[in-house]
């Protein structure tokens, strides 16, 4: 075989994932590696192929990759699933060592949350409709997580779904209102070959439950073939819902979220679900 000039051949293995629980520890070990590209991916953890599509997308632009892992208390609602939130630390540090991710940032939330915590960023406007009249704390406690890891990893890029099509706007609102320096890169929503988007949430569901739940994505679906026809997407959408029994429609919408986007909201048993889907020229 004929080398390159100036090519060595090496023996070094990639260096394996790292398991960092602490702020400092994470800033001391980016600190010399700052001269590249370092990608953020925040996750709540659970991981499954959506998470997998953040990273890959991250690994493919970035010298340093750092996924964040951590199911942050403040961002959810009374009531809601913060106790029963899927975890499996160890299932998800063998995916990241995988995908050849460089740091997976597991810290405690007394690390994130220290005693005396009491500063919030809080958007207005987009923070209001749609999630946030359900979830009125949610997107502050989602900014305020976002912008403390954005401050500690410093990435040049992060990396977010469009399955969370308002929490995406959301970040990108702050970024830009807030003049940090850093790239919010979407990356569309991946989905099983029924076409129901992926969840950590989708664990809760029996199987019952779960061929009710398509019903989301066919509706949408349904939504906007009508809006490409000159119909109404919304009407389409809540009608196709209403059709199935074993669900409860929360909300359907067209927004303007860097594009426009048709979304729902449905309750099956005791699982909420979004999902979302571009209209024509809405594609990210
Ligand atoms: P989570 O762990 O649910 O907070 O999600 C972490 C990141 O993965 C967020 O940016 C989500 O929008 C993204 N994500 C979750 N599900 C999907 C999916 N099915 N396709 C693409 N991205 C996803």
């Amino acid at each position: 075989m004929e080398l390159e000039q100036g090519y060595e051949p090496s023996d070094e293995k990639p260096s394996d994932v790292k398991i960092v629980r602490t702020k400092d520890e994470l800033r001391a070990l980016l600190d010399p590696l700052r001269g590249g590209r370092i990608g953020l991916v925040p996750t709540m953890g659970a991981f499954h192929e959506g998470h997998l599509t953040l990273l890959r997308a991250a690994r493919r632009e970035s010298e340093t990759v750092v996924c964040s892992l951590f199911v942050n208390p403040t961002q959810f609602g009374q009531g809601e699933d913060l106790e029963r939130y899927p975890s499996n630390e160890a299932r998800d540090l063998e995916l990241a060592r995988a995908e050849g991710i460089d740091f997976l940032f597991a810290p405690s939330a007394e690390e994130m949350y220290p005693h005396g915590f009491e500063t919030w960023v809080e958007p207005e406007r987009l923070s209001l409709e749609l999630e946030g009249v359900l979830r009125p704390t949610h997107f502050r406690g989602v900014a305020t997580i976002c912008i403390k890891l954005f401050n500690i990893v410093r990435p040049d890029a992060a990396y977010f779904g469009a399955k969370d099509a308002q929490q995406l706007a959301v970040i990108e609102r702050t970024v830009r209102d807030l003049d940090l320096e850093l790239e919010i890169r979407p990356v569309e929503t991946v989905r099983d070959s029924d076409g129901l988007a992926l969840s950590s949430r989708n664990a809760y569901l029996s199987p019952a439950e779960r061929k009710v739940a398509l019903t989301l994505p066919r509706a949408l679906a349904l939504g906007a073939e009508a809006a490409r026809d000159g119909g109404d997407p919304v009407a389409t959408t809540r009608s196709a819902l209403e059709q199935e029994p074993g669900l409860k429609t929360q909300y359907v919408a067209v927004a303007d979220y860097g594009g426009p986007r048709l979304l729902a909201a449905i309750q099956v048993g005791k699982t909420r679900l979004i999902d979302n889907i571009p209209l024509k020229g809405g594609a990210r």
